[in-house]
C-alpha cells in the first residue's frame, strides 16, 4: 500500500521534472534572443545588476515552503549555467568570424583598399617621426616606389620610460603635412585613448601596437571612431586573443580592421620575435580581415626581412610592414631593423617586383 504511494508521488515528480524542463527549454530560447541582441548592440552577455533584480524578484514572490537561501542557492546556479551558454555561443559567433562562403573584406583608408582580391600594400617609413627632413627624404622616396601608406610615430611605447618617446602631436600633424605631399595615406600609433581626438584628420588608419593590444578599453574606444584599426597582435597573444581583441573594435560597430602579425616572443634569440608565418592562413581562415606582416619588429634585423615579406606573402599577406629611415644607424629607435633609402628600393623590387 504504502509502497502505491511513493509510486504515485514519484511519478507527480516526474512531471514536475518535465515541465520545468519546459521551461528551462524555454528559458534558453528567450536567452538566445537575448543574446543575439546584446552582441548586434556589443553589450556584455553579463550583467550582474539584472541577475541581481531577477534575484531579489523571486524572493520577494516565494510563496515558500521553500527557504531563501535554498530558492537562491538553486536560482544561482541557473543564472550560471544560462550565462555560460550565452557567453560560449557569442564566442561562436563574432562579427569579425569569416561567414559561409564570405569573400575577403577589403578595408578602405582614404581610397586605397587593403585586402579584399587587391594586390598587397606596403606600409612603410620611419619608426619614429624624429624631424621634417628625415620624414621628407623617406616618404618622397617611398612615393617613388608607388608606396601609398606612411607610417611614423609620434607616441613611442619605448620599453624604457628614458628613451626618446616620440614628437607627439607636432609629428602627427608633420606625418600628414608630407603624406599628402605625396598622395599617401597615413598609418600611426595611438598610445592613449585620449589622442583620438587631435589624430582626427591626421591619421587616416589608427595603429594598436603590440602593447596595447590588451587594453580592451582602448579597443572599445576604437569600435566608435570612423576610421580604419590596424591592430597589432601582442608578443604574448595567442590567435584567439587576437581574434577577440578584434572582436571588441567590432563590437562597438567598426568592422574597419587590419590584423597584424609581428612575431611573437619565443626563446629564440636570433631574432627580437619569432615571426609565426602560420597566423596568416589561420587569420584568414577565421576571419574575412585583412592580415598584414610587420616583418621589421619581427626579425628586428635587416638581413632577413626580404625572405620573411616573401613569405609572408606566400602564406596569403594583404600586405606588409617595414621601417624606413634615411639614416638607420642613427635612428633614435629600432635603429637595427630600419632600412636605408637605397635597400628600401631594393626591397621593394625583390618583394613585390618593380612597381609602376
Ligand atoms: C610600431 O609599429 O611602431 C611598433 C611599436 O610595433 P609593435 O607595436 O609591433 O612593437
Ligand atoms: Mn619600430
Amino acid at each position: 500500500m504504502s509502497d502505491d504511494k511513493l509510486d504515485v508521488l514519484r511519478r507527480r515528480i516526474s512531471e514536475v521534472n518535465r515541465r520545468l524542463l519546459d521551461d528551462l527549454n524555454e528559458r534558453l530560447r528567450l536567452v538566445n534572443e537575448v543574446r543575439e541582441l546584446k552582441q548586434e548592440r556589443g553589450l556584455a552577455m553579463s550583467d550582474p545588476a539584472r541577475e541581481e533584480q531577477m534575484m531579489q524578484e523571486l524572493l520577494a514572490s516565494n510563496p515558500g515552503p521553500m527557504t531563501e537561501g535554498q530558492l537562491q542557492e538553486v536560482f544561482k546556479v541557473v543564472f550560471s549555467v544560462y550565462l555560460s551558454h550565452m557567453e560560449r555561443s557569442a564566442r561562436q559567433g563574432l562579427r569579425v568570424h569569416r561567414r559561409e562562403g564570405e569573400a575577403d573584406r577589403t578595408v578602405e583608408a582614404r581610397g586605397l583598399g587593403i585586402g579584399g582580391a587587391g594586390t598587397p600594400v606596403l606600409i612603410a617609413g620611419p619608426c619614429a617621426i624624429e624631424d621634417e627632413q628625415q620624414l621628407r627624404r623617406t616618404a618622397a622616396h617611398l612615393a617613388g616606389l608607388g608606396c601609398r601608406l606612411l607610417r611614423g610615430g609620434a607616441y613611442k611605447p619605448r620599453t624604457s620610460p628614458y628613451s626618446f618617446q616620440g614628437l607627439g602631436n607636432e609629428g602627427w600633424r608633420l606625418l600628414r603635412q608630407v603624406a599628402d605631399e605625396h598622395g599617401m595615406a597615413v598609418v600611426s600609433e595611438v598610445v592613449d585613448p585620449r589622442h583620438l581626438e587631435e589624430m582626427g584628420e591626421l591619421v587616416d588608419v589608427v595603429q594598436v601596437g603590440a602593447r596595447n593590444m590588451f587594453n580592451y578599453e582602448l579597443l572599445k574606444e576604437l569600435g566608435q571612431i570612423g576610421k580604419p584599426v590596424l591592430l597589432k597582435r601582442s608578443f604574448m597573444a595567442t590567435l584567439e586573443e587576437l581574434v577577440l581583441a578584434a572582436e571588441y573594435v567590432a563590437s562597438q560597430g567598426n568592422d574597419r580592421i587590419v590584423l597584424c602579425e609581428r612575431g611573437i616572443r619565443s626563446f629564440e634569440r636570433w631574432t627580437r620575435n619569432t615571426l609565426d608565418i602560420s597566423a596568416v592562413p589561420l587569420l584568414k581562415q577565421v576571419t574575412a580581415l585583412p592580415v598584414i606582416v610587420d616583418v621589421a619588429h619581427a626579425a628586428g634585423r635587416r638581413d632577413i626581412l626580404v625572405p620573411l615579406a616573401r613569405a609572408s606573402l606566400a602564406a596569403g599577406a594583404d600586405g606588409i610592414m617595414i621601417e624606413v629611415s634615411p639614416f638607420p644607424a642613427s635612428a633614435a629607435s629600432d635603429a637595427e631593423h630600419q632600412l636605408d633609402l637605397e635597400a628600401t628600393t631594393r626591397f621593394v623590387e625583390q618583394v613585390f617586383g618593380k612597381r609602376g
